[in-house]
């Protein structure tokens, strides 16, 4: 789940990181407010969840109120990326002398975390990693003791730092550490952390994203949501229980079970076809579900036809078919749909989907390439 700067920088001030006196608006007169308040030069910034806002023109400095009231009007009718910007923040600005990246994140192939800094912040870490890896220094956190002291001391001095900017530099990535920890983000960077004139660090852009499967213990995150900024179709995906992730192909998949899905993706790779999406509708695939999950295919129009994998392991076939021919009367689907279902009473499955003109199939490489043929005929 994606949280913006704003928010990122409240749970982040919390743990001591240095972040800036600043607020959010939702209009320029807020914005002007803020200014005034703060009585001194102010960098407005989108709030949206895409990177490279500065180039893109949505982060401006302004030395006055009233600047600041006519840069976040401009800003506030904006679009970055094709997202409409809604918020902004207003934030003290700060002179910068260095400025340093400082991220925290998941090393899936390790299985642990990793800190990371370069004294190349400021840009994109992903254009670093490319052009000049070995500007990136790392240190892995042991998951029973987390990240220690002298991991933070190393980093620093990695980073070229030396004297009280490596002493204050240490407590800073601790803090961050922590921070991903305790609120189960996926994502904590600071970028830029910058270094003033007078040696103090401001973390003057914060970023974290926070990890799904933890919601059931962060009630507080539903706060946190910015519904406007999400896609209706994951709303939907997320509101009915189902496991949806869209992408860039032309035949949608409703699969029961994750491995399932994978699979039934793998195979129409396997016979030319690009999957519209991963969906794992879950064990029962009970009319309503699968309707909301049809309603959810269909609304990418991409979508040249539809496959299902359906595996009847304690469901039976033949109900799983009735909530899939009752999916089909609600929404009443205008591509081709191919179904294989196999487990208990199969065939009585396979009957009842024939009646309703789905095309049916044994096997799922059978299944895969109709999808894929049928996906490829003209509309
Ligand atoms: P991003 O482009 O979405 O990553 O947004 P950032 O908040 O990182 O801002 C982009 C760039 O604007 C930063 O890398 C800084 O160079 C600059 N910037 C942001 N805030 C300030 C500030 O208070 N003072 C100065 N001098 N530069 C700033
Ligand atoms: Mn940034």
């Amino acid at each position: 789940m994606k949280i913006h700067e704003y928010q990122a920088r409240e749970i982040l001030a919390r743990y001591g990181l240095p972040v800036v006196a600043g607020d959010v608006a939702a209009t320029p007169q807020e914005a002007r407010a803020i200014a005034e308040r703060m009585g001194r030069a102010v960098v407005v910034k989108a709030q949206v969840h895409v990177g490279g806002r500065g180039k893109a023109g949505g982060i401006r400095l302004a030395h006055t109120p009233e600047e600041a009231e006519a840069v976040a009007g401009e800003i506030l009718g904006m679009e970055l990326k094709g997202i409409p910007v809604r918020r902004v923040l207003v934030a003290e600005a700060v002179e910068v002398a260095r400025e340093f990246y400082l991220g925290v994140v998941m090393d899936r192939a390790a299985r642990r975390i990793v800190v990371m800094a370069s004294a190349e912040g400021g840009v994109e870490i992903e254009a670093v990693a490319r052009e000049k890896p070995e500007a990136i220094v790392r240190q892995t956190a042991d998951p029973f003791l987390g990240l220690r002291e002298y991991q933070a001391r190393t980093l620093a001095f990695d980073l070229g730092l030396s004297g009280a900017q490596a002493l204050s530099f240490a407590p800073i990535a601790l803090a961050l550490y922590r921070a991903y920890v305790e609120n189960d983000a996926t994502l904590a960077e600071i970028n830029p952390l910058a270094l003033t004139r007078e040696g103090q660090w401001r973390a003057l852009d914060t970023k974290m994203l926070l990890d799904d499967s933890a919601l059931p213990r962060h009630p507080e995150w539903e706060a946190l949501r910015d519904r406007e900024a999400e896609e209706p179709a994951e709303l939907q995906a997320r509101l009915h229980d189902l496991n949806y992730v869209k992408l860039e192909g032309n035949i949608g998949c409703m699969v029961n079970g994750a491995g399932l899905a994978m699979a039934t993706m793998d195979t129409i790779q396997l016979y030319g076809g690009e999957p519209a999406n991963f969906l794992d509708i879950g064990g029962g695939a009970r009319a309503e579900k699968v309707a909301a999950a049809l309603r959810i295919l269909l609304s990418d129009p991409n979508v040249r036809a539809v496959l299902f994998n359906i595996f009847g392991g304690i469901t039976r076939c033949d109900e799983v078919a009735r909530g899939i021919v009752a999916a089909l009367e609600e929404v009443r689907p205008q591509v081709p749909m191919v179904a294989r279902l196999v487990g208990t009473n199969e065939e009585e499955g396979r009957r009842i989907l024939a009646e309703a003109h789905m095309l049916t199939a044994e096997s799922m490489a059978e299944a895969a390439r109709m999808a894929v043929e049928v996906s490829r005929r003209p509309q």
